[in-house]
């Protein structure tokens, strides 16, 4: 009894932590960044740039160079290999997180330890009591749609797997799940099982005979809940069969996730019938997590970024059930959390945590000579501006460019409030345009809301540059909800999307034709899950998941999976 009581987190405690730590960020920037330097000194990357014991950030900013991933491969590489577990930290790594891979075209290595581990609980713990000031949760469970990629050894016998792997497997994500009184309703065979559409439908499976505990529904990227809700509406009767059998479908194979499901069913006839009904009443599925789930207080996931064209159905599928962003991280590490739960998706912001890294912001805006301006503290940076982020960190990351742009909406006390804008890199460009990923959805949101008047919705997108042609030209790939039958509208939409781009760059070079016509192809339904079994095949994770927004001529495989996927093509007429 005082064991369960004891790992009951106290949100206000949390919350007041988080106070005192943003209304001295300086300080403890300047303190982290002490820390950091102090137990990492001796090791042979930081030696190398001569910091000689030195720890104040003048000096840290003039020594020691901005870098990107590959600037750090070598190092990481040789951690990997086991010749130089200290190349970067003091103490040795131990653990290697592949990133999701998704967002940069191929997976990378990054160093994953006990520190890194200890700043994603305190992001937890953080956002999840400023959450439950609005809805406090007691005694629950939460449907969580999480899922663990393949582990394995690197060479030199380091644990390795996707960043999201590496929590679910501590022992501390655990507890502090149970902390916030909302443990997993699966076992952990069903987050771990080999197969994740298995393990999908066992997550729902568990999910189904504990509704009335569940109390948040979640993910970690919004996608997998709506992608969850799809495959729901394909096996939602046989679903209520096992219900009604208190038998598990034949199409769990997998021995461990099997037997773990297998013991928490027992037939439930008026469950099943509850289930059937429930589901018979709905129109067009709206509303099904409320149903379905009628004490659920929230839905919980990142919404933010290359989530927020999901937004639309899982709106659709929550019913008025209130749609909570989730926090800012990656797989090098974690920035920011959302402290203010209220505001809508479209609007989250993520207060930056001082203490568990040191942040520099590269301002957006050119420089009087035109280049890249130095890079600014964390309390120096302005509100309305744009930055990119750079981040130093206790896992061996030193003024590491993590390639995302954010925006500064705010400050709470003196940390600021970040806005998620885009990755940085480049999406699409044939000569003089420059079109990112924001663009890119902006132009599809648009174009997107013509196949209302269709009854059909927009599954998910991605693009390419064409350039084998003269002149290139940009190619959408969408795959709708039903089929392509009003060409009229389809054609529309393809112009609306030409339009959509309104970088001077575009504009000019389409009305003089060294940008060609913008084409939106058609693909066949169900291709984009093809996609994600692709990713996951390579060993990404689901629950990291991100659809490429373009893809690039190296993505040889996925391209292929588009082009023999196409059913139709339009050319536009808008210039
Ligand atoms: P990964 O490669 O899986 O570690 O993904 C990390 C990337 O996901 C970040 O660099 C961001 O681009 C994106 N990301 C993570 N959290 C958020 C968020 N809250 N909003 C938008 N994008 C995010």
């Amino acid at each position: 009894m005082l064991e369960k009581m004891e790992e009951r987190l106290d949100p206000e405690a949390v919350i007041e932590e988080f106070e005192a730590l943003s209304r001295d960020a300086e300080r403890v920037q300047r303190e982290t960044l002490r820390t950091i330097l102090e137990q990492n000194g001796e090791s042979e990357y930081l030696q190398r740039w001569g910091l000689n014991g030195r720890t104040d950030p003048h000096s840290f900013k003039t020594r020691v160079p901005l870098v990107s991933h590959v600037d750090l491969e070598p190092y990481i590489q040789r951690i990997a290999d086991g010749k130089s577990p200290s190349a970067l930290t003091g103490k040795p790594i131990t653990t290697i997180s592949l990133s999701s891979g998704t967002t940069q075209g191929k997976p990378k290595f990054v160093p994953f330890n006990d520190e890194l581990m200890d700043s994603t609980m305190q992001i937890y713990k953080t956002s999840f009591a400023f959450r439950n000031r609005e809805y406090p949760i007691a005694n629950g469970k939460a449907l969580q749609f999480i899922y663990s990629s393949k582990q394995f050894k690197t060479k030199g016998g380091l644990a390795a797997g996707t960043a999201t792997t590496n929590v679910y497997r501590n022992e501390k994500f655990k507890k502090t799940m149970r902390a916030m009184q909302t443990p997993c309703c699966s076992p952990d065979e069903v987050i771990f099982g080999p197969d994740f559409n298995q393990s999908l439908y066992c997550h729902l499976l568990c999910g189904l005979i504990s509704r009335d505990k569940i109390q948040v529904v979640s993910s970690t990227f919004a996608h997998s809940i709506v992608h969850a809700f799809r495959t729901f509406e394909q096996v939602w009767e046989d679903l209520v069969t096992d219900i009604r059998k208190g038998s598990l479908n034949s199409r769990i194979t997998v021995p461990s996730v099997r037997t773990a499901v297998t013991k928490l069913l027992e037939p439930n006839a008026e469950l099943a019938d509850k289930i059937y009904q429930t589901c018979a009443g709905l129109s067009n599925w709206y509303g099904v997590i409320k149903e379905l789930f009628p004490n659920t207080k929230y839905i919980y996931g990142i919404m933010t970024g290359s989530m927020e064209p999901y937004l639309k159905k899982l709106r659709h599928y929550a019913g008025g059930l209130p749609l909570l962003s989730a926090d800012y991280g990656s797989s090098e590490g974690w920035v920011g959390a959302n402290v203010n739960p209220l505001l809508p998706p479209e609007m989250a912001t993520f207060a930056v945590l001082p203490n568990i890294g040191y942040f520099e912001f590269i301002p957006l805006k050119e420089g009087s000579d035109g280049g890249e301006r130095d890079a600014v503290g964390l309390t120096e940076v302005e509100v309305g501006e744009e930055y990119e982020i750079i981040v130093t960190n206790f896992a061996g990351l030193y003024r590491y460019r993590l390639g995302d742009v954010v925006k500064v909406k705010g400050f709470h006390n003196s940390t600021p409030e970040l806005q998620f804008i885009c990755r940085r890199n480049l999406l699409l460009t044939v000569n003089i345009d420059k079109n990112t990923e924001k663009d890119l959805q902006i132009a599809v949101e648009s174009a997107a809301n013509l196949l209302a008047s269709e009854k059909q919705e927009l599954v998910d997108f991605t693009s390419r540059v064409n350039s084998a042609v003269d002149p290139g030209h940009y190619v959408v790939f969408w795959e709708i909800s039903g089929d392509p039958q009003n060409n009229e509208v389809l054609q529309e939409c393809c112009n609306c999307l030409d339009r959509s781009f309104v970088d001077a760059g575009y504009v000019g070079s389409r009305k003089i034709n060294s940008i060609g016509p913008l084409e939106l192809r058609i693909v066949r339904k169900g291709t984009f899950h093809k996609i994600l079994d692709h990713y996951v095949g390579l060993g990404a994770a689901v629950s990291q998941f991100k659809t490429p927004r373009c893809v690039g001529p190296n993505n040889g495989d996925v391209l292929q999976i588009l082009s023999v996927n196409v059913v139709k093509s339009y050319f536009s007429s808008a210039y």
